[in-house]
């Protein structure tokens, strides 16, 4: 049996396919060797991304992965404590890179959303003693990928950040949906990462583009970043063609985020209305939606299926608990089209 094509595809806003436009652009890029510093449309990005966050410098990278190792490594020295939620991507979904490559540990801390505030920041920041981890960096991620696209609030960085500063920690924003966070707040993006050292965007998420990130923060920190880049086998050649991709993500991609922000919302009303789905969280802030299926008689797995033969991707995240994301690449249509197949296959049968 032949398997049927993902028509919607929802498991993640990295689906998404590179528009004509965009590889019209790719094709047009000025380029040169990246490694010897001689590819103009990766500087024009780079300048571009340093100017948008408010950092002195930044430095192009193939992933958001690859910008918050080099971060956090940098920021650390072996037997240090980074601090972030539990619900992390640096703590869950990066290989334990920060020990491996720094030798650091990381103190999750439990919390709804993956939003803390700064007292729960002080409870997990160790008194200095001999035999104790030292805590040195403090990580935010904007939006909160596992809480579900929760928005931190300006307020609550600017308190966190301040608190950090009090401890003597760093503090370092993982911003693989920061522009989200930015459309669905109206806060400017240089207005959140004004409190970061150094903070970092995302270009294979919801602004559609095949690869890069670009990380940015002081100048001596980012002319440290390019021997991480080098080390980990980072550094490129032609990247201008990757890079021109990012900068027409930037003048055509990111106003449109609200499309997806208002498709998720529509999905979620719909997905809430059928019997045996709750939302958790119930706020829809941005382009992700997490449904619970804990009172719904019948598996994710089993679900994610039926869906999967209506030619729909929804994620499994649990035995009962499915993960839906919207992008550049899912209409209104699409949405509700997946919406009825969901109903369908927590009525059907198999
Ligand atoms: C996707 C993601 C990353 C990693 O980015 P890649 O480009 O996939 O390596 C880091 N943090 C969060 C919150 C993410 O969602």
């Amino acid at each position: 049996m032949t398997a049927v094509p993902v028509a919607i595809d929802l498991v993640s806003d990295t689906a998404t396919r590179p528009t004509a436009a965009m590889l019209a652009a790719m094709t047009r890029a000025p380029v040169g060797d990246e490694q010897l510093g001689e590819d103009p449309t990766t500087a024009a990005l780079e300048a571009r991304v340093a100017d948008l966050l408010g950092k002195e410098a930044a430095l192009f990278l193939p992933s958001g992965t690859m910008c918050n190792q080099i971060a956090l490594v940098l920021h650390t020295r072996p037997g240090d404590e980074v601090i972030c939620a539990a619900s992390a991507h640096v703590y869950g979904s990066e290989g334990a890179g920060v020990a491996v490559l720094g030798g650091a540990l990381i103190q999750p801390i439990a919390c709804p959303r993956g939003i803390f505030g700064p007292d729960e920041l002080s409870a997990a920041v160790r008194r200095p003693k001999m035999r104790a981890p030292r805590s040195r960096l403090v990580v935010m991620e904007q939006t909160s990928n596992r809480g579900g696209g929760a928005v931190w609030p300006l307020a609550t960085i600017r308190a966190v950040a301040g608190r950090a500063r009090e401890h003597g920690l760093a503090v370092h924003m993982d911003g693989a949906r920061l522009l989200n966070a930015c459309v669905a707040s109206g806060v400017a993006a240089g207005e959140f990462a004004q409190p970061f050292d150094t903070a970092w965007l995302d270009f294979s998420k919801g602004l559609g583009c095949p690869v890069g990130a670009v990380l940015a923060g002081p100048k001596d920190f980012i002319q440290e970043a390019w021997v991480w880049k080098h080390r980990l086998g980072g550094a490129l050649r032609q990247s201008g063609v990757l890079a021109a991709a990012c900068l027409h993500a930037l003048d055509h991609h990111v106003d449109r985020l609200a499309e997806d922000h208002a498709n998720a919302r529509l999905f979620a009303d719909r997905a809430a209305a059928i019997p045996g789905v709750r939302l958790d969280p119930p706020e829809i802030e941005t382009n992700i939606v997490f449904l619970d299926l804990s009172s719904a008689g019948v598996d994710a797995g089993t679900v994610s299926a039926r869906l999967r033969r209506s030619g729909i991707r929804i994620m499994v995240e649990g035995p009962t608990r499915m993960r839906a994301v919207t992008h550049l690449d899912v209409s209104r249509a699409d949405v509700e089209r997946a919406a009825e197949g969901l109903a369908q296959a927590l009525a059907g049968a198999d």
